[in-house]
C-alpha cells in the first residue's frame, strides 16, 4: 500500500498521487451514511490513489453536519468544511475546490444522483491524460418531465446565445486535473456557473456517458425559482447577445414606428384620419412592453457588476473539522516519487 503523503515529511519517500473528491450538503442527512458507503467503497478500491473525501455543509439546517462529524471522527481521510450559511450550490463546490489538495478532483452531489462508481471511469480517463473527465447525463430517473424538458431548453438556449462551446446535459459531476483546478481558482466571479467556467479553461476535456439515478433521499434543492436564477447566470456569464438583443430590438420597433409615421404623414395628406384610439393604444403597449424588456436585461447585467464590484468574499468558512490544516502536509510535486497516473489499479472491493 502506498504511503500517505501527510505521514512523511521525508523528501524522498514515494508518496501516492491524492484524489479530492468534493461533496457539497445541504440538508440530505438521510443519504449521508449510503453515499459515504458507497463512496467509499469505490474509493478504497483504487489501488495506488489516495482520497480524501471533502463534505462542504452549506448551512444545512437538519443533523447533515452532526453525521459528517462524525465520518471525520472514525476515518482520517474525511473533512468537513462548514459555511457559515447557505450560499448555494456553486459556491459551495467552490469552498471544496479551493480546500482540495487532490493531484485530481472530483466533484458529485450527495444524493447518489452521480453513482460514485463512475468516478472509476473517470480516473481512467485522467489516466489516459484529459484534464476534465465531465459526466453525460444519457438518462435522469426520477426527475419530472418538466425539469428534464426545462433543462434541456436551457442547455440549447444557452448553447445558441454562447460562443463557447459548453457541453449540454452536462452537470458538475465531474474530475479535474490540479492544473485546471489552479485556474479555476483564479477566477473569483460571483456569480459563478462553474461548468462554464471549467468549459472555458480548455486542455483536453471529454465526456463520458452515465445514468443519473433517482435521488436516494429527501427532495432537490433546486426550486424553479433558484433554477431560472442559475440559467441567467449561465447566460449573462458567458454571453452578451442578450445586451445586443435590445439594440437590435431597439432598431427593430424604430423602424416599425418610423414606416408607421410615415404612413400616417400620407394619410394626413390624403385627408384621411381616423380617431385611431386602438392603433394608438396598441403601438403604446407595444414600445413600453419593448423598452421595459431592454431594461430588464440591462438591469440584469448592471446588477451583477454591483455585485462584482462590492469584492466581498465568495463564502466565509464556520468551521473547518480537523480543524489543523499541517496534519494533511502541502501538495508537493517534487514529493511525489515513483507513483504516477500509471501505478493507479481498479481493483474492484470487496465488502
Ligand atoms: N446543494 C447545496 N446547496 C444548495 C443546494 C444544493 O450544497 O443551496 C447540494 C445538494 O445537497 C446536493 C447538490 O448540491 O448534494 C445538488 O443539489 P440537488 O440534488 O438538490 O439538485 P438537483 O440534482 O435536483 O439539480
Ligand atoms: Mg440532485
Amino acid at each position: 500500500m502506498p504511503q500517505r503523503w501527510d505521514e512523511s515529511n521525508s523528501p524522498n519517500v514515494a508518496v501516492a498521487l491524492l484524489l479530492s473528491v468534493v461533496v457539497p450538503v445541504y440538508n440530505e442527512k438521510d443519504g449521508l451514511q449510503e453515499f459515504y458507503d458507497r463512496t467509499k467503497r469505490v474509493l478504497l478500491g483504487m489501488a495506488g490513489l489516495e482520497h480524501e473525501i471533502i463534505f462542504v455543509d452549506d448551512g444545512s439546517s437538519d443533523a447533515s453536519a452532526d453525521i459528517i462529524a462524525q465520518f471525520v471522527r472514525q476515518d482520517v481521510r474525511v473533512r468537513l468544511l462548514k459555511l457559515s450559511r447557505n450560499f448555494g450550490h456553486q459556491i459551495a463546490i467552490t469552498a471544496g475546490i479551493d480546500a482540495a489538495r487532490g493531484d485530481a478532483v472530483v466533484v458529485i452531489d450527495a444524493d447518489l444522483q452521480d453513482p460514485p462508481e463512475v468516478i472509476v471511469r473517470f480516473i481512467e480517463k485522467w489516466q489516459e491524460g484529459y484534464d476534465v473527465v465531465y459526466g453525460m447525463r444519457e438518462t435522469r430517473d426520477g426527475e419530472t418531465v418538466l425539469k428534464v424538458w426545462t433543462a434541456s431548453i436551457f442547455y440549447r438556449i444557452l448553447k445558441s446565445l454562447v460562443s463557447l462551446d459548453i457541453p449540454v446535459d452536462v452537470g458538475d459531476f465531474r474530475l479535474m486535473s490540479r492544473r485546471v483546478v489552479e485556474h479555476l481558482k483564479a477566477m473569483q466571479e460571483r456569480d459563478r456557473f462553474v461548468r462554464g467556467l471549467v468549459s472555458w479553461i480548455g486542455f483536453r476535456q471529454i465526456g463520458l456517458l452515465y445514468r443519473r439515478e433517482k435521488r436516494y433521499a429527501g427532495e432537490t434543492k433546486y426550486p424553479y425559482r433558484k433554477m431560472i436564477r442559475f440559467a441567467l447566470d449561465g447566460i449573462t456569464s458567458f454571453s452578451s447577445i442578450p445586451l445586443k438583443m435590445a439594440t437590435i430590438m431597439g432598431y427593430l420597433t424604430s423602424l416599425i414606428a418610423f414606416a408607421y409615421a410615415c404612413s400616417v404623414i400620407v394619410q394626413k395628406f390624403m385627408g384621411y384620419t381616423v380617431q385611431g384610439w386602438a392603433t394608438i393604444m396598441v403601438g403604446l403597449l407595444f414600445l413600453g412592453g419593448v423598452q421595459l424588456i431592454c431594461l430588464g436585461i440591462l438591469g440584469e447585467y448592471i446588477g451583477r457588476i454591483f455585485n462584482e464590484t462590492k469584492g466581498r468574499p465568495l463564502y466565509i468558512v464556520d468551521c473547518e473539522t480537523p480543524s489543523d490544516r499541517s496534519r494533511w502536509g502541502t501538495p508537493d510535486q517534487s514529493r511525489r516519487g515513483s507513483f504516477s497516473k500509471d501505478s493507479i489499479q481498479h481493483r474492484p472491493a470487496t465488502d
